[in-house]
């Protein structure tokens, strides 16, 4: 590559091209091991930026030359440089040090017969000599210049002028074995220089190879940036697919959660709420009713003689009715009311915003399913019936406890006067409603009217425990 360079800096007919070339020829052979090549190349480049007048680089580059010749022991390109060297310090003035670089020269040029390179030295040892004011040597050297360029005529006439250019060109040989090499060409006799060689078709095959080889780059840089953006992809579907998981773990701990607690609330038999639930439930609600301003009725139902359900049935069956039970009043009761197992047979249900009269029919309603209920292992023929007490929170119902304790004197009540019905309390009036009598009367009749009943409290109920 940097050979290849160095061939088209020597051939470009373009000065800033020769430069461009040969600098980047010489920065590719700094520091390599072909000395031979980068002499050559800075001695070229030397030259070219003379041409460019750029004084003080060229004179980087030829010194670079001159320690190369010097190296390889080649006085011949020595000389050259110093030939050049010289040309530097006489457009710098420098005549002194333009005279020193041609005195180390002229012998070697002198030694070789190179007539071309003695008429050139000592055109530009005339000019520096007549400018330090040494005329008589100055005019010796013109002397010695119209002697070489006679026979320089004379030899060019004989075709040898040939030889200078071989030995000019001497160093291009190297590039053309290597153009050869690298284009497959037959190999060339030394000193000719074949058609296809010129600096322009050099030049565009080079051109050609650059652009083929930026193109490769290019292609490899697209297919690494492709790459790049593939595996960015993929990391950003994984990071989504461990999200995805990750959200999708979280929400079933949150479902496994939420199912558990729901387990720790239901009653294992029925699905309903447990006592706990319930309870917590009524609690609630006894302590929003104030704030809502809304009504706050509870009730509790109790099996009427369900012990004999399970003597006369089996406990299996007992449990199937509870089970019935418990889907019936789950069922039928409004979106507002609930339900839960408050015991055994008992069950609690908490209906806000309802009045005593709507308690009434939703006891009778209750009552018709489960007389139509049929559960299997109970004949037809056992009637199922249940009792239910309940209770309204007034203002000055202290706690929901307190509201149950009167709830469990209805129910008390209710079994005490034969079950199969209502009793609801209400401070020292006990609201009764049966059942029968209300079956009794003609459809769209005015709801019951209570009768006054004994004070509850003369009713010794059931100790419970509810925590
Ligand atoms: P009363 O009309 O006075 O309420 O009479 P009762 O027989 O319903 O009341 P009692 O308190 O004497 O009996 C309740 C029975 O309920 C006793 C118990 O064995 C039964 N029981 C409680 N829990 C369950 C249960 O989960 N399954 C079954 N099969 N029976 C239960
Ligand atoms: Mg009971
Ligand atoms: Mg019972």
């Amino acid at each position: 590559m940097a050979q290849m360079l160095a061939a088209l800096g020597i051939h470009s007919g373009e000065p800033a091209r020769t430069v461009e070339y040969l600098e980047r020829a010489a920065d590719m052979f700094e520091g390599g091991f072909i000395r031979w090549d980068a002499a050559v190349v800075n001695y070229y480049l030397g030259a070219a930026l003379y041409r460019n007048r750029d004084y003080a680089k060229a004179r980087l580059y030829l010194q670079k030359a001159l320690l190369g010749a010097q190296e390889l022991r080649v006085p011949v390109n020595a000389a050259y440089v110093d030939y050049y060297l010289g040309r530097v310090d006489l457009a710098e003035r420098n005549f002194a040090g333009a005279l020193e670089h041609w005195d180390k020269a002229m012998p070697i040029f002198t030694q070789a017969t190179d007539l071309p390179a003695i008429f050139e030295t000592q055109r530009f040892r005339a000019d520096a000599l007549s400018a330090l004011g040494r005329t008589a040597e100055s005019q010796k050297a013109l002397e010695q210049v119209r002697i070489a360029a006679a026979s320089v005529k004379t030899l060019e006439l004989k075709g040898k002028s040939l030889a200078r250019t071989n030995r000019l060109q001497g160093p291009l040989t190297e590039y053309q074995l290597a153009y050869q090499e690298m284009l497959g060409t037959p190999d060339q006799k030394h000193g000719e220089l074949p058609a296809y060689m010129t600096a322009s078709v050099a030049e565009a095959k080079f051109d050609a190879k650059l652009r083929e080889t930026e193109n490769a780059l290019l292609e490899e840089q697209q297919k690494r940036t492709s790459l790049e953006r593939v595996t960015l992809v993929l990391a950003l579907l994984g990071c989504i697919a461990v999200l995805m998981l990750g959200a999708f773990v979280l929400i079933r701990q949150i479902r496994q959660k939420r199912q558990f607690a729901n387990l720790a609330m239901r009653d294992e038999l029925t699905g309903l709420r447990n006592r706990r639930s319930i309870l917590e439930f009524a609690r609630v609600q006894f302590g929003m009713r104030l704030t809502l301003g809304t009504r706050l009725f509870i009730a509790i139902i109790d099996l009427d003689h369900f012990k004999a359900v399970n003597d006369q049935y089996g406990h299996d069956v007992g449990d199937a009715v509870l089970i019935g039970f418990a889907n019936a009043f789950h069922r039928h009761l409004r979106s507002n009311h609930v339900i839960g197992r408050f015991g055994g047979e008992e069950f609690m249900l908490i209906m806000p915003d309802t009045r005593e009269d709507q308690v009434f029919d939703i006891f009778e309603r209750l009552r018709e399913i489960v007389g139509e209920m049929v559960i299997a292992g109970v004949p037809a023929s056992h009637r199922l019936s249940f009792s239910m007490g309940g209770s309204e929170a007034r203002a000055d119902t202290g706690t929901v406890e307190a509201l149950i304790k009167e709830v469990d004197l209805a129910l008390y009540r209710a079994k005490e006067k034969g079950r199969d019905r209502c009793e609801i309390y209400q401070g020292g009036l006990q609201a009764t409603y049966d059942s029968n009598v209300q079956r009794a009367r003609p459809p769209g009749h005015a709801p019951l009217a209570y009768a006054p009943a004994p004070h509850i409290q003369a009713v010794k109920a059931p100790v419970r425990n509810l925590s």
